[in-house]
């Protein structure tokens, strides 16, 4: 016997046990491409059966394998039909994208060719790079500007609020930490997402450095209420530090007055940042881009590619304009990352130099092929059709006379309520609709008043898609109010 022969691996073993897994592999694919061309045909939204949640929940650690084979059918039987839903062209709810099937292949592409992308000097890292770059180009932002992929939005803007604190806080924050020095004050506004208290929370700045300003009746932050909040707080001896302004609200869509917000920062010394999370893929529009125009005056900009640019989870950008404060705010110089003068560490770890991690998988690989292979101007074309898409919701509602829009409609979100029915109803009829399967919207609370929230980041969906969702939620409404 050959002394290798008893080394281990995890590859298969023979000729014969990597053709086997070959033929699973190109059925896996097969499967998925129809999976997802089929999808208008399944439910949107369906519940797991007692088999599927036990076999989920309850079966212990496989010490031993059971074969790709049996783990494939598992996926099958227990995993692919019970998703949220996301990948349907009638899923509306919070605010996802449905991915493509050329970012599913890039997936596969990435996660065989394996690298760690904290950097170095090899072709992933320039990937991202030439990713980061196209992003900057599409937001208006300096070339030359800074980014960085992450895992979506949430971690993104945590990346532009961390860079515009170090920015300005007025003393080495990185060095001396937050301890006797005035209160650090950001200000936001009501409709901010809730990345922002969780980022306070965990930079140490508190809920109580958090100022939330009042919105106007389009759910924008009142300039004027910011302008008076900064000259208060400074009265009182805090030191304001960023303005996080939204380039589309979650709840409604809204988008705040990014110019004036940004001359106001200039004028006060105040780092502007943008969350863009979905919003942000409007700009690349030339019907949609004066509607969050401004966003390309940020000092920070975070915004999500796998909700409106459509590809699949999970990847954020964050852009930094000045590529030297973004460094300073991360980057540390340990000794065993050092850059070399040639081989792969020429070059240094670049992306663990920007953001928290260190250990980064290639999730550039799905937007850069996606760009490449769709371009940018098909999908700026379904963002437009996105929005003409939410335009004819509300029409169809103004129409209807059972249902009644509960907000204006900005951008890509229609919220609405069926007129007869009470909050509870409301509620029930939201539910009743997500587990026929139809659609899936989801819902939100507007001036303390429940409503239907339908986020439309989808690139399958069609106008009928949205005769028959009106139909429908009138369906149930009656029977709903008539029970
Ligand atoms: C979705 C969203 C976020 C959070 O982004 P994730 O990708 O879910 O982490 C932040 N802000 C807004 C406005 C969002 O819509």
């Amino acid at each position: 016997m050959r002394s290798d022969d008893a080394e281990k691996t995890l590859d298969p073993g023979t000729e014969s046990d990597w053709n086997t897994l070959r033929e699973l592999g190109h059925r896996m694919v097969d499967v998925m491409l129809a999976h997802l061309q089929g999808r208008r045909e399944q439910p949107v939204w369906q519940p797991l059966p007692d088999d599927s949640r036990s076999a989920l929940e309850d079966s212990g650690i496989p010490r031993e394998g059971e074969g790709a084979a049996a783990a494939y059918e598992s996926f099958l039987k227990h995993v692919l039909p019970y998703g949220i839903g996301n990948t349907h062209p009638r899923f509306w709810g919070w605010v996802m994208g449905n991915g493509t099937a050329e970012g599913m292949l890039a997936e596969m592409l990435a996660a065989g060719m394996n690298p760690n992308v904290g950097g170095f000097d090899d072709s992933a890292t320039l990937v991202e790079e030439q990713v980061i770059g196209w992003m900057a180009e599409l937001m208006g932002m300096p070339a030359g500007a800074s980014g960085l992929l992450t895992t979506g939005g949430t971690m993104a803007n945590l990346i532009g609020l961390a860079v515009g604190r170090h920015a300005r806080a007025g003393f080495d924050l990185r060095a001396e930490g937050l301890r006797d020095g005035p209160l650090l004050r950001v200000y936001c506004s009501t409709e901010t997402h809730s990345w922002l208290k969780k980022a306070m929370e965990l930079m140490g700045m508190g809920r109580a450095g958090l100022c939330a300003i009042g919105v106007d009746s389009g759910y924008r932050m009142r300039v004027d209420e910011l302008k008076q909040a900064i000259a208060a707080d400074r009265a009182a001896g805090s030191r304001p530090v960023c303005v996080v302004a939204t380039a589309g609200t979650v709840n409604t869509g809204a988008t705040d007055d990014l110019v004036a917000i940004a001359d106001l920062c200039v004028e006060e010394g105040l780092w502007f940042h943008v969350d863009g999370a979905f919003g942000a893929p409007a700009y690349w529009s030339q019907k949609l881009r004066s509607r969050v125009s401004g966003i390309e005056r940020a000092d920070s900009l975070a915004f999500d590619l796998h909700k409106w640019a459509y590809m699949p989870y999970d990847i954020g950008c964050v852009l930094v304009r000045d590529p030297e404060e973004h460094m300073a705010a991360f980057a540390t110089g340990a000794s065993y990352l050092t850059a070399m003068e040639r081989g792969p560490a020429a070059g240094g770890i670049r992306f663990a130099d920007r953001g928290i991690e260190l250990s980064r998988g290639f999730r550039s690989l799905k937007a850069w092929m996606s760009l490449k292979s769709l371009g940018v101007d098909a999908i700026t074309a379904v963002v437009d059709q996105n929005v003409e898409q939410a335009q004819y919701l509300a029409s169809l509602i103004e129409r209807s006379q059972r249902l009644e829009l509960a907000a204006e409609v900005p951008l890509n979100i229609v919220c609405f309520r069926y007129t007869d029915a009470d909050e509870a109803q409301n509620r029930e009829i939201l539910m009743r609709l997500q587990e026929s399967g139809v659609a899936v919207p989801s819902g939100t609370v507007l001036d303390g008043r429940f409503a239907i929230r339908v986020a439309i980041s989808n690139h399958r969906s069609r106008r009928e898609d949205f005769d028959l969702l009106v139909g429908t939620v009138e369906e149930i409404g009656r029977k709903v109010v008539s029970s």
